[in-house]
């Protein structure tokens, strides 16, 4: 059987962790039995959709390394979501109604205040037939809800196991606003049989929609594609992730300068019974990913961890990975392998890299503080000009040592900060072979 997944994103915002994970749990067992992955741009909400969304996530999953096979707009498929809503008109399984969103809310919350469920009470279903067509024939717009049959819907789920949903707890659905809009159960639906999408993984949030199109599906004699339905990431503190959707996007994560493979390697393996792990390449990751090792408890997801492991990540990047950027930033071809070297010890994030190097090349921006003014100009003046080797920092800090009678933290503190304006850095041996220039004496 051929694997054919869908990551569908609504363009009307930036992605966010969340969203992501499920974006990669698609891709990993798409790319682990060799199928085929769609990104489906979920845009029937034509007025909150925008281009710049759309390019954005594209963008996002782009850096992530994660390649879809085929590009699907759902704004261009309206013909077929009226083709197959006609369909069920016709068979009875649609129905007109004209309640305002106000009406709605009041029947609500009268039923929430009696205790009851706040399941529409299909009132529509009763207006009498020559009402309907008078309403109609004036031009009064109705919105369109699918008649549920209501019986138990049950499913084999990859992640969760077994799961029964009885849709007599259900409202019937809305599939078109009164404005027109398809909404998202009947336009995922078509998608999903159109597409032969034999696999949709998504968050937990979505169990009772798949209840409701499996039953649509079935209606319009479609197969039932394998559902998966993964837990939810929450804030260390249980919170909803949503609230804090702003510093979680994919695009902050970017610019805060994450490492991709960082963000992949932590949400491969979060909520899983397997431990978080690093890796380099999307194989490393799908030859160990399964479906079943992850559970339905709500995944907590600690930004920290995420930073702690894009720096080991960053720190364990072999040369050949990172060399395009480091001749970017203006290294050498001949330097590289030294500076990659001494600059993957002391640096959190790839930027880092452009402040070291701004070392090498233009000395320290900081000078050094006053207190040990007379001590580090004794020691300048028995610093050799560059060039150096690997050697110089241990031979000058003795001989220094020797003249000044300093050592330890008095002897090397001064003179690291002399030389790079910082307490902490590098390791001194290994920076100063890069040195062009230091501090005048
Ligand atoms: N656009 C929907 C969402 O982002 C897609 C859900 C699905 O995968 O079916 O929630």
């Amino acid at each position: 059987m051929t694997i054919q997944t869908r990551f569908a994103p609504s363009p009307t915002g930036y992605l966010h962790v969340g969203n992501i994970r499920t974006a990669l749990f698609n891709y990993l067992i798409t790319k682990k039995n060799g199928g085929k992955f769609l990104l489906r741009i979920d845009d029937t909400d034509i007025e909150r959709s925008t281009q710049a969304f759309e390019d954005e996530i594209k963008w996002d999953l782009e850096w992530l390394g994660i390649e879809w096979d085929k590009t699907v707009k759902q704004s261009l498929r309206f013909e077929r979501y009226n083709e197959v809503l006609d369909k069920l008109r016709k068979e009875k399984k649609l129905y007109p109604c004209f309640e305002t969103t106000t009406e709605l809310e009041l029947k609500r919350k009268k039923l929430l205040n009696m205790g009851k469920p706040p399941i529409y009470d299909r009132s529509a279903l009763k207006i009498p037939s020559n009402e309907l067509k008078l309403m109609l024939s004036e031009g009064k717009m109705p919105h369109w809800r699918f008649l549920l049959t209501q019986q138990k819907v049950q499913w084999d789920d990859a992640i969760i196991g077994n799961v029964s949903v009885d849709l007599a707890s259900l409202s019937d659905p809305v599939f078109v606003k009164e404005g027109g809009q398809f909404l998202y159960t009947i336009a995922s639906v078509c998608d999903d049989i159109d597409f032969q999408v034999s696999h949709v993984i998504r968050g937990s949030d979505h169990i009772t929609n798949t209840a409701t199109q499996i039953q649509l599906l079935e209606t319009l004699g479609s197969s039932i594609p394998a559902y998966g339905h993964h837990s939810l990431l929450t804030g260390l503190d249980g919170d909803n992730l949503s609230k804090r959707f702003g510093s979680l996007s994919l695009r902050d994560l970017r610019l805060s300068g994450i490492e991709p493979m960082a963000l992949v390697s932590l949400l491969s393996t979060l909520g899983s019974s397997k431990p978080v792990k690093i890796f380099h390449t999307y194989k490393e990751i799908y030859d160990d990913f399964n479906l079943d090792s992850f559970g339905a408890t709500p995944t907590k997801f600690d930004p920290e961890l995420l930073h702690t492991i894009s720096t080991k990540v960053l720190k364990s990047t072999p040369l050949g990975s990172i060399k395009e950027n480091l001749l970017k930033i203006g290294v050498p071809k001949d330097k590289i392998a030294p500076f990659w070297e001494m600059a993957r010890d002391s640096i959190n994030k790839r930027e880092d890299m452009i402040e070291l190097w701004d070392l090498c090349e233009n000395g320290p921006k900081v000078v050094a503080s006053n207190e040990d003014g007379p001590f580090v100009k004794t020691a300048l003046k028995l610093l050799p000009l560059p060039p150096y080797d690997e050697n110089t920092w241990h031979s000058w800090t003795e001989e220094v040592s020797q003249k000044t009678g300093r050592k330890g933290k008095a002897l090397f503190m001064p003179l690291r900060l002399a030389l790079t304006g910082q307490s902490i850095g590098p390791d001194m041996s290994k920076l100063m072979p890069l040195l062009q220039i230091i501090p005048s004496r």
